[in-house]
């Protein structure tokens, strides 16, 4: 008979997360989270609010808790159920998102609380697996929901979570290489209660087994740990050989009339922010395509006396961005399509944090 081949982090050689432990461990001390329903009150018989359980994992995908509370409170309060939000404008949902980033995800919100209720009747579906058929919800989405509001016994694996399995298994190798095994290992240690299961693993790694310490004299699930075995278990996740983001650069324009106010335009309806305000600029050019590390000069989009104000930098998934920022005192409108927006109303725009830091450089002369 041949030989099997066994991964080398294969689960078999790994003792499982002890869910017991874990469980009472979290009844004691779960985080209180504005869409969470505690330990106690789930045992009560209370039962989670899709909507608000949806919307924070949607909230919290790149993005942390904190951040997360004050949009939170501002989208549940102006809508409070999918049926509202479905029956927001686009506009104001996109607006109420600006500074959260990866906006893709604010118009997909949208999109999917309008499936919901049209063809759902406004009852989020109850497996990961119909879950996953809605826009903006992938696997670990669906399977957040599906645990946490009708404890489907599903591995649910975020950042948190991720790290936990790193250090609990000593793994040998990046996690993003290792995602199969991660989520097989969790997997078997799922138990009848497994929403709570999975909100007491990530507020384990958010709290004891943390990204730059790991507090293992009051770990829970200690005794199995293989990573506290080690000299350092934050040693844990092994990083990946880190890569350059490719670079781009351009230029952005802000003209001011004389009555403070400032010209913003539209985005195009499809790629990067789409749909979002910006102000006028040229195009992002890649620096390695043009071959070089400065960018073609600006082509003014008005004439007039145009002053460099400096350059911001943003970060986005994957590049880095320079932008170029050039200021304006003029009462022409320098595109065609666009609105003069006051200075302080600014706020309720639907402005990406690029073109915040561009208006902001100009707000320092
Ligand atoms: S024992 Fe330490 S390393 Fe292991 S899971 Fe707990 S906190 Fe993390």
């Amino acid at each position: 008979m041949p030989e099997i081949n066994r991964h080398k982090n294969d689960k078999s050689n790994k003792p499982p997360i002890d869910a017991a432990a874990l469980l009472a461990w979290y009844d004691n001390n779960a985080r209180a989270l504005p869409w969470r329903v505690s330990p106690a009150d789930r045992a009560r018989g209370v039962a989670p609010n899709p909507y608000f359980v949806w919307l924070s994992e949607i909230m919290l995908q790149q993005t942390t808790v904190p951040t997360v509370g004050k949009y939170f409170a501002a989208f549940t309060s102006r809508w409070p159920t999918v049926q509202d939000l479905a029956a927001a404008d686009r506009d104001d949902v996109l607006k109420e998102w600006a500074g959260l980033g990866y906006y893709a995800r604010a118009r997909n919100l949208h999109a999917c609380a309008n499936m919901v209720v049209d063809e759902f009747g406004g009852d989020f579906p109850q497996t990961a697996a119909e879950l996953m058929n809605l826009p903006g919800i992938g696997p670990y989405t669906s399977a957040a929901i599906a645990a946490i509001c009708y404890d489907q016994q599903v591995a649910v694996v975020d950042g948190n979570v991720d790290r936990v399995v790193a250090r609990f298994t000593a793994l040998d190798q990046p996690v993003r290489d290792a995602k199969p095994f991660v989520k097989s290992f969790v997997q078997q240690s799922v138990p009848k209660r497994a929403g709570d299961f999975a909100q007491s693993l990530m507020d384990l790694g958010a709290t004891i087994c943390a990204p730059k310490r790991a507090n293992c004299l009051i770990c829970p699930i200690a005794e199995n740990c293989q990573g506290t075995k080690t000299a350092d278990p934050t040693n844990f996740p092994v990083m990946p050989a880190k890569k350059q983001k490719p670079k781009r650069a351009g230029h952005a324009f802000v003209v001011e009339n004389a009555k403070g106010e400032i010209w913003l335009q539209q985005r195009p309806e499809k790629g990067l922010l789409a749909a979002m305000t910006e102000v006028p600029g040229s195009e992002w050019h890649k620096l390695a395509e043009i071959k070089s590390d400065t960018i073609p000069e600006p082509e003014f989009p008005i004439r007039g006396e145009w002053r460099n104000c400096g350059s911001i930098e943003h970060v986005f998934t994957h590049f880095a961005l320079t932008l170029t920022v050039w200021k304006l005192n003029s009462d022409e409108a320098p595109t065609q399509k666009g609105w003069w927006s006051k200075k302080q109303n600014l706020d309720a725009e639907a402005l990406p944090t690029v073109f915040k830091k561009v208006l902001a450089k100009t707000f320092e002369e």
